[in-house]
């Protein structure tokens, strides 16, 4: 008898590739194409092939479960989206080059959704009236478009992909709060359960807007996000982290003027005085939106945060080299002694702490050591300006932050009522005044997702699923088709394991022992159970776990008393206890 069930090889249309394909760079992009999982259709376009469909169909229904858990309600919204929406919150413009915009036959314009919040806003802005249906968070799994200006690394950065996006709508920052907690918890779950490691980091709105905001970020060489974190649990995007550098002092009695001939940059500097880095200061001219010279100043080892500077002074420009002369500004001596008068002066807050500072002397060829804050020069502002780099303060618990790389899977945004106003989404308070909604969005990566789980779960030989999202949970292999005895008695194991709830799948291919052995290690099934010859006239089969290669021979009554009462007990394949606890010991 056969099982419909099972998943049999012979039939499955995964085709591998030998040879990694050329232009995958990564490891989750290269194996995914060669096991059979994704095919290209188009740069950052990409087709789910059978295995890739499972894989991606499991992670969304985690995402699914825990979305409903919380009282979130699925709905699908449709990928074209009219412009009007998009005008009326102000992002057809402000959006850029990212949306794919089209237009119909009428010349009406369209984008293809990159995100949903102008959609879900609309909906509910003539028919969610009353603070007594508040709060609501609806969501849907469904396909988004970026144009994005460099599709790369597969899955990863794609311009077609799927998320998961949900909204919630609330009558108080009370309830917004609460809501943007559970979501939270919610994406720590979601990882947990896929087998991510994984931080939450403080995060940039950017785009979206709002000003609260958490990433999920899943740690991995490959990941385009760099991250500071701390043994105490904070952990931040280099790009928004609170900067605590620590600035050396190179220290000298009193403010004296050196000829540094040829010096430009602070490593020539730092090498000609043979003073670290970090006890140089850095300037930066620019001008801010009204137009006003402003003058920035970071630790000499630091980097200025564009999007940190632009929001302490009121946007930020730097200076074109004209510009800069035409302010009276000299290029690579810059400093504060001496600015022009109606220079705005913001600084690093950690500079605060730096009585003497060696800095440019607004002169060619000339720089100030031991120049005196509060004697020499003076500062209007002090501000978070610099990007964090490992080795700053913890700002939680002072101590040196670590670095790493990260892919950002998840985020959740407060966004306040950013939307809610823009487009005239109103609900009736208790006290009968029309107040715009507050809003939060909190949107997955869902096939992202699936490319950062196989980029920290791979190996030499190729992928290694968590068994919550292995597109089956067993192989069986038998090492002959065809013979007397060995393909009916794997046939009759897969059966088995199938009425279990087990997922089975059958090598049913007539090929040798060692082309199968290599195509489940690299498409990465969590439990191999290697049927031949010898082991059954034992009545005894092979079983291997691909994490962590044990194997170990099992006699097959064994094996199916222990995995029927792993099944009698937790009823869960998705955890790997329930599967491995017994097997293995
Ligand atoms: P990134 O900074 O990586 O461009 P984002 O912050 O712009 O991403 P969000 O607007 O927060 O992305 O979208 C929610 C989630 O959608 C992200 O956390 C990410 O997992 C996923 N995502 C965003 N852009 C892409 C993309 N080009 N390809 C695949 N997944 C993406
Ligand atoms: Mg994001």
């Amino acid at each position: 008898m056969t099982n419909s069930n099972i998943m049999r090889m012979s039939q499955l249309y995964a085709p591998t590739l030998k040879e990694d394909p050329t232009d995958a760079e990564i490891a989750s992009h290269k194996l995914l194409l060669r096991a059979g999982f994704i095919r290209k259709t188009a740069s950052g376009v990409y087709t789910f092939l059978p295995l890739g469909k499972r894989v991606l169909s499991k992670v969304e229904d985690i995402v699914r479960e825990e979305m409903d858990a919380i009282g979130a309600q699925e709905i699908m919204m449709p990928a074209l989206q009219p412009a009007e929406l998009w005008h009326e919150s102000g992002r057809w413009n402000d959006y850029g080059p990212e949306l794919m915009r089209l237009k119909d036959r009428h010349d009406h314009e369209f984008c293809l959704g990159p995100t949903h919040e102008e959609l879900l806003t609309a909906l509910v802005r003539n028919e969610l009236r009353s603070y007594k249906q508040l709060p609501l968070s609806l969501y849907q799994i469904q396909v988004k478009f970026r144009d994005e200006i460099r599709p790369r690394f597969g899955l990863l950065r794609s311009r077609e992909f799927i998320m998961k996006d949900a909204y919630s709508f609330h009558a108080d920052q009370e309830s917004l709060q609460k809501t943007y907690d559970e979501m939270s918890e919610a994406y720590g779950r979601i990882c947990d359960r896929m087998g991510l490691d994984y931080r939450p980091v403080e995060a940039d709105p950017g785009q979206i807007g709002g000003s609260v905001t958490c990433e999920f970020m899943a740690l991995a060489e490959a990941g385009e996000a760099e991250l500071v974190h701390c043994s105490c649990g904070y952990a931040a995007n280099t790009e928004a982290g609170d900067c605590l550098a620590r600035p050396t002092v190179y220290d000298v009695p009193a403010m004296e003027k050196v000829a540094t001939p040829d010096v430009h940059t602070i490593a020539e500097l730092a090498a000609f005085l043979d003073i670290p880095e970090s006890s140089t200061v850095k300037a930066l001219s620019g001008k801010n939106d009204e137009g006003k010279l402003v003058v920035m100043f970071v630790p000499g080892d630091h980097e200025l945060n564009e999007i940190k500077a632009a929001r302490a002074a009121g946007g930020f420009t730097l200076l074109t080299d004209e510009d800069m002369e035409s302010f009276g500004l000299h290029k690579g001596s810059m400093g504060p002694v001496g600015l022009p008068e109606d220079a705005y002066v913001i600084a690093a807050r950690s500079l605060q702490a730096v009585p003497k500072w060696v800095v440019g002397a607004n002169e060619d060829g000339y720089h100030y050591v031991g120049a005196q804050l509060g004697v020499d020069f003076k500062v209007d502002e002090w501000a978070d300006l610099c990007i964090v780099r490992p080795g700053d303060s913890c700002p939680t618990c002072g101590l040196p932050l670590e670095g790493a790389r990260g892919i950002e899977v998840s985020q959740v945004f407060q966004l306040g009522d950013k939307y809610s106003r823009s487009m005239g989404a109103t609900f009736m308070t208790e006290d009968g005044t029309e107040q715009p909604f507050l809003m939060g969005c909190y949107g997955v990566g869902v096939s992202r997702t699936m490319a950062a789980i196989v980029e920290q779960h791979n190996d030499e030989h190729g992928i290694s699923w968590p068994l919550a999202v292995a597109p089956a949970h067993v192989c069986v292999i038998p090492l002959t088709v065809g013979d007397d005895e060995v393909q009916p008695a794997a046939e009759k194991l897969a059966s088995e394991l199938s009425r279990l709830g087990l997922e089975v799948v059958i090598d049913d291919r007539k090929e040798r022992a060692g082309v199968k052995f290599a195509d489940a290690d690299l498409i990465g099934w969590p439990l191999q159970i290697i049927v031949g010859k010898r082991g059954l006239a034992e009545q005894k089969v092979e079983i291997k776990r691909r994490s962590t290669g044990a194997r170990r021979d099992i006699p097959l009554t064994a094996l199916t008393d222990a995995l029927a009462f792993a099944q009698r007990n937790s009823k869960v394949w998705g955890s790997e206890v329930s599967l491995f606890g017994s097997l293995f010991e």
